[in-house]
């Protein structure tokens, strides 16, 4: 039966699985290495591990998250198309669906600049005449248009441009990716939790890297995952995820 200080333990550990910070809050004296001795000891404790076990049940019905959803959470972030968070595209340039292939125009455009025009018109005098308004590629340019492969003064790779959506708005694996943004003085970082760390984090929720070991018998089940550096599990993780149809990045 665990005594009042060690459930005192069991409570404090399942805060921040802090051990020996635990061990101290829950009541004992010990400080130092030997906190951390005797609580280490603790955590070998049958009885102990199965209260925390408990507790971190009680813990997940409370914010009512399951491995699963985690896992599921994970898979997002590593399947997140970053097109989603930021692109960079190439967008038809103002020649490039101009009337021979001329300066083209939004309306707006037009207007003000016919307006000008006029202005000029009425101020001028015979000694120097305004010319007739040119109305160059007409109007209708659209900022959002691919580039015109026929254009001679791009050559079809238009202009380039930086997006970046609302992220209010963002939904489903983007929102779960999204890591807020920097605002820098050379301007706008988005950031973006690591897809590596996420296939990483979700290889080991499904055992995969023990499979593969096993399979590869290599080493035996008891050595796993530690065994692993992060660069190999990276590694064999993007190979699975080839293997089952996925674009994974490099
Ligand atoms: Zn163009």
């Amino acid at each position: 039966m665990a005594t009042e200080k060690q459930l005192r333990f069991v409570a404090e550990f399942l805060k921040d699985r802090n051990a020996s910070a635990a061990y101290q809050r829950a009541g004992y004296a010990a400080r130092g290495n030997s906190a951390e001795t005797a609580a280490s000891r603790l955590l070998r404790d049958p009885e102990i591990v199965a209260l925390i076990e408990q507790g971190e049940g009680e813990l997940r019905e409370r914010v009512k998250i399951s491995q699963e959803n985690i896992t599921e959470l994970l898979w997002d972030i590593a399947i997140t198309d970053a097109n989603d968070l930021i692109q960079h595209r190439h967008l038809c340039c103002r020649y490039c669906y101009g009337i021979g292939f001329r300066y083209q125009r939004t309306a707006g455009e037009r207007e003000r600049d016919f307006a000008q025009w006029e202005a000029d018109q009425r101020d001028a005098d015979d000694d120097d005449p305004v010319r007739p308004f040119d109305e160059m590629g007409g109007t209708g340019y659209h900022k959002l248009k691919d580039p015109n492969p026929d254009c001679p003064e791009c050559f079809g790779e238009g202009v380039t441009d930086v997006y970046i959506p609302d992220t209010r708005k963002l939904t489903g694996a983007a929102r779960t990716a999204y890591a807020g943004v920097q605002v820098t003085k050379d301007g706008i970082k988005v950031l973006q939790h690591s897809k590596p760390d996420a296939l990483v984090k979700v290889g080991e929720h499904i055992g995969m890297f023990r499979k593969v070991l096993e399979h590869k018998g290599v080493i035996g089940v008891a050595e796993i995952t530690e065994s692993l550096t992060p660069d190999v599990k990276e590694r064999v993780a993007k190979e699975m995820l080839r293997e089952a149809g996925y674009v994974v990045d490099e």
